[in-house]
């Protein structure tokens, strides 16, 4: 039996430092959602104008600008959007979490697509205040017979509305900085933050400073200034579109990485979910054999984060790109991200993907991928290891460098291979002797170089029963022995004298010596360590590191 129903009560007061303090971590995040918000300003203004209900002038030059005033301590955000009404501010920017973005998505969902709208949640607005002590906004709406309107709040609870001075469309948010925000007093600091998150925006963005003189050219000509983002980034066009040149320039100046990368993946799908995006492969790392990737998230062109964990599968954070799916809740908490259902087809579908440029160039340009492979196998093997799903994708599109300088499938080694074992190399200068015995006697052998190899080596063997790896190192292959001239008495001596001189030259209690006569004209004598102890040895040794148990 209910005693009551009724709606909950928020107050303000109590709300409000919560905003400021904890719905970001990030400081820097109020220019993200001012930005936001008059990009979102003007995509209305544009979609109203598409469907002939707001008249306007003809090619309207929509812009944000963000001016630094030094002096003044304030940072204030211009658009020449759609501007806000007395009741619009009193609606959307008075009732907290409530988003006009949503309502107008609402309104006009029929008449035009939602995407490039990016706010959503109504709290974007307030961010301002972790920076600001007061912040005002002066506003026009588009309506030909608005009245502009100033507003004007010190962070407390209440607000001040008053008769407006904008005098054409549009809105300025003004940010009256604290002494916590100073850093957004400086040139530096705001460009590099609209860098980081508004460099794909829709609308171009320019940065101004009150009272700096324009930039001339040699001539005393005034240069026309340069908007600090890019508005069609190259992943939002088709790849049909999209020329290498294009690609490989994307990449420097998105990754800052002058070496070229060695190929990529143009992501493009509309249906089941919308996801844009480009995948680099980057060349190793050479100094550090290492691959640092890094993979910048997007939501409408808009950056939310790198490297997120929890909708890029972890081996594919190695490569480095960008990719923008507006469907994606990005405002949730990370552990809501890792159960959504939705988030696991985005990491499989991409997943995927890889696996399929990797199939294809295998399949159509061998030759090019060999050409690659050094460079990719550490990522492909470290996926093959996280991801059964991508290991079974790609299986069949595995090869191996060998001692010959040439790149072999499993099944190609084992066609010649006289005992079906895979002989291996993990260095190819210690190991120098081994090798060159395989080589006198026509015998290839895999190189295994990279650490990844001794996982590797073992994931192959639990997927195929038949297949097993031996060292070059491991024992004398029954291919390499030859019949022993010495008779069966000889051998027994010679045997007992050198396990004698081994046992007092090397002080061991125990020692197996075994003769063998070899393939070989210029080996007197080999050292081999049978498979299993050492692949015991080296787990032995692993486990004995700091911080492995
Ligand atoms: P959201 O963007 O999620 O809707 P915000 O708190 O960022 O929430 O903004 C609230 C609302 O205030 C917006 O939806 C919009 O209606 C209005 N608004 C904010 N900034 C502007 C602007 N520059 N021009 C016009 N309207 C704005
Ligand atoms: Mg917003």
């Amino acid at each position: 039996m209910s005693l009551e129903k009724g709606s909950l009560s928020i107050h303000s007061e109590n709300i409000f430092p919560i905003i400021k303090k904890w719905l970001y971590s990030d400081h820097d995040i109020f220019v993200r959602e001012l930005i936001s918000n008059a990009s979102d300003a003007i995509t209305k203004l544009q979609k109203l104008v598409m469907i002939n209900e707001a008249q306007i002038e003809e090619n309207p030059d929509y812009k944000i600008t963000v001016t630094l005033d030094e002096e003044a301590k304030t940072l204030t955000f211009s658009d020449n959007g759609i501007g806000m009404t007395a009741e619009e501010i009193k609606k959307y920017i008075n009732q907290i979490a409530f988003s006009g973005a949503e309502d107008f998505i609402k309104n006009y969902k029929d008449k035009s697509d939602k995407d490039q709208i990016i706010g959503h949640f109504g709290l974007g607005f307030y961010s301002a205040f972790m920076v600001s002590s007061d912040v005002e906004i002066h506003t026009r709406s588009y309506l030909p017979d608005a009245e502009p309107v100033n507003w004007k709040c010190d962070g407390g609870t209440t607000f001040e509305m008053t008769e407006g001075t904008r005098e054409s469309r549009g809105t300025d948010i003004i940010l009256h900085i604290t002494d916590d925000g100073k850093d957004f007093l400086k040139e530096y600091e705001v460009k590099q933050t609209i860098k980081k998150y508004c460099s794909f925006m829709p609308v171009e963005i320019f940065f101004d400073i009150v009272g700096k003189e324009p930039l001339k050219d040699a001539d005393g000509n005034l240069l026309p200034p340069e908007p600090l983002n890019e508005t069609k980034p190259l992943y939002t066009k088709q790849p049909s579109e999209c020329t290498d040149e294009d690609y490989k320039s994307f990449y420097q100046s998105t990754f800052n990485d002058f070496k070229e990368p060695l190929f990529w993946i143009h992501l493009n799908m509309d249906y089941p979910f919308n996801l844009k995006g480009i995948l680099y492969f980057p060349r190793l790392n050479t100094e550090f054999d290492r691959i640092e990737g890094q993979i910048k998230l997007y939501n409408s062109q808009v950056f939310v984060a790198d490297n997120i964990k929890e909708v890029i599968p972890e081996f594919l954070l190695l490569l480095k790109g960008v990719i923008d799916c507006p469907d994606l809740p990005l405002n949730v908490s990370r552990s809501f991200l890792q159960n959504d259902g939705f988030v696991k087809k985005i990491s499989s579908y991409i997943t995927k993907k890889v696996a399929d440029k990797l199939n294809a160039l295998y399949k159509t340009e061998r030759e090019t991928y060999e050409g690659f492979w050094d460079d990719i196998n550490p990522f492909i093997k470290f996926g093959a290891l996280k991801d059964e799903k991508f290991y079974e994708n790609v299986e069949k599109s595995f090869i191996y460098k060998t001692i010959e300088d040439t790149y072999v499938t499993l099944s190609e080694y084992l066609e010649k291979a006289p005992d079906k074992k895979v002989y291996y190399a993990t260095d190819t200068v210690q190991q120098a002797q081994y090798i060159s015995l395989f080589k006198s006697q026509e015998m290839n052998a895999v190189i295994l170089d990279h650490p990844i190899d001794s996982a590797f080596i073992s994931l192959i063997e639990s997927k195929n029963e038949d297949v097993k790896f031996e060292r070059v190192d491991a024992d004398v292959s029954e291919a390499l022995r030859n019949n022993s001239s010495l008779t069966e008495e000889e051998q027994k001596t010679l045997t007992e004298k050198l396990t004698d001189f081994f046992k007092k030259a090397l002080d061991l209690e125990a020692i197996t010596l075994r003769l063998e006569n070899m393939k070989s004209e210029n080996l007197s004598s080999m050292i081999v360590l049978s498979e299993e102890s050492r692949r015991m040895q080296d787990m032995m040794k692993m486990y004995s590191m700091p911080g492995m148990n």
